[in-house]
């Protein structure tokens, strides 16, 4: 596979080197130099997830790694379901949070876990991320016990809902997690300033695992087949996918999946009021506004890093940009979504919700609808439980670390303090 730099595009890498790089010169994020069609995508509906991944995985990379090392990192990521629930005759919810931390970001977080541990294989690597919430249990999870890799998680103190901090913090071994005395982008800016500082960076060998890393997005891709492969053989031809969006990473493997021959009729990229993408559709102007704190908190991006990407392959293209609509849902109807969900014997939270109501909009009488279920209701508990009225059962993988001690230390948001952190902990 080779892949070059948007802002640059003599800076070309393999995979393997966009893997371990994550950006090229000037932040510049990699991407395929080409994608081929896949031939003959009806054979490949038939076929059960791994198997079908492992196909269109290899596909995508080539002959750039071995066979059956693709084959045995896909079965090892893509360890859970991903089932296509109906909720109304022609809705459907495709459900991406039955892996380990109840995410969507489990499929890209443990797919990199696997290539990165192939990749740098006998060489010390540490992981460096900042967390809001999601991309840290994922990546926490995903990297646990891998041989020669440290994860080090900043999360701000107090910002993060109890359960969510627990599914990560409670790890130990190779996951060190720090509570910081600041808020989110107190966080990646510590992070931001490791990455700087050459010392540091080169001397530990640090990697961010951050959602504009190219194996995340291939192993998103997979799921959108899956989706199309559990709809009935006469919808097929007809599915429109809305994309609950904040970096949109999750649309662009959305988009690379229709490139690959993917039957879908159209996309809807639906935002909270964060909606920088939605206004720039309409207008042409990408003007983002100072990011506003909503409901659906893992959304709330006003800057989002993989739209370049999306850009990239309408320049090319690729793709023709009037399949894709962009749809802002305030947090009004956010709610009012979230109760129509519940009438239809469907409970549901934010960030999904959002996604529903920008589907109902616009879904034609020949379309059928599907909307990413990107988290478990239960992880946003509070929300869910004040605007239902009803009270969520925890899952397991809650109930298992709601009774654990957090292991996580603490620091100011000076990069002195998280300097020294990392030399204490993980220096030799
Ligand atoms: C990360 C996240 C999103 C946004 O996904 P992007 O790929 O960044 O657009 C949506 N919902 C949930 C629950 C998330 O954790």
């Amino acid at each position: 596979m080779e892949l070059e730099n948007l802002k640059d595009a003599s800076d070309k890498a393999s995979f393997a080197q966009a893997v371990k790089k994550g950006l090229g010169k000037h932040q510049g994020l990699y991407f395929p130099t080409n994608i081929q069609p896949i031939d003959n995508i009806d054979a490949l509906l038939e076929m059960p997830l791994v198997a079908r991944s492992q196909l269109i995985i290899k596909h995508l990379i080539g002959d750039e790694l071995a066979s059956e090392l693709v084959d045995s990192m896909i079965a090892q990521a893509f360890n859970f379901d991903a089932p296509l629930v109906k909720v109304t005759d022609n809705i459907y919810c495709l459900e991406l949070f039955h892996g380990p931390t109840l995410a969507f970001k489990d499929f890209g977080g443990r797919f990199m876990a696997q290539c990165l541990s192939h990749i740098s294989k006998g060489e010390k690597v540490t992981i460096l991320t900042a967390t809001s919430g999601d991309t840290g249990a994922a990546v926490a999870h995903a990297f646990h016990g891998i041989e020669n890799i440290d994860v080090v998680i900043l999360f701000p103190k107090g910002k993060i809902s109890p359960l969510q901090e627990k599914l990560f913090t409670t790890l130990g071994d190779n996951i060190h997690t720090l509570a910081v005395n600041g808020d989110f982008d107190a966080c990646q800016q510590l992070v931001k300033t490791a990455f700087d500082d050459a010392q540091v960076r080169d001397g530990m060998h640090l990697n961010s695992a951050n959602s504009i890393n190219i194996s995340r997005l291939l192993a998103q891709v997979c799921y959108y087949f899956e989706a199309v492969a559990q709809l009935p053989e006469d919808d097929r031809q007809k599915a429109v996918f809305a994309v609950p969006s904040g970096n949109f990473g999750n649309l662009t493997a959305g988009i690379i999946a229709k490139i690959l021959g993917l039957p879908i009729k159209r996309f809807i990229a639906a935002t909270n009021l964060n909606d920088t993408v939605p206004r720039y559709l309409v207008t042409g102007e990408w003007a983002p506004k100072a990011t506003i704190a909503t409901m659906s908190n893992a959304m709330d991006v006003s800057q989002p890093n993989n739209w370049p990407r999306i850009e990239a392959l309408i320049e090319k293209g690729l793709f023709d940009k009037t399949l894709l609509s962009g749809e802002a849902i305030d947090e009004d109807y956010t709610q009012v979504a979230m109760r129509k969900l519940q009438t239809l014997g469907y409970v549901s939270e934010p960030h999904a919700a959002i996604s529903y109501r920008a589907l109902t909009k616009s879904l034609q009488a020949n379309e059928v609808g599907i909307f990413l279920g990107t988290a478990h209701p239960a992880k946003f508990r509070e929300t869910v439980e004040n605007v239902l009225g009803q009270p969520i059962q925890l899952p397991k993988a809650l109930v298992d670390v709601a009774g654990k001690a957090s292991l996580a230390g603490e620091i100011d948001a000076d990069y002195a303090s998280l300097k020294s952190y990392l030399f204490e902990t993980l220096g030799d």
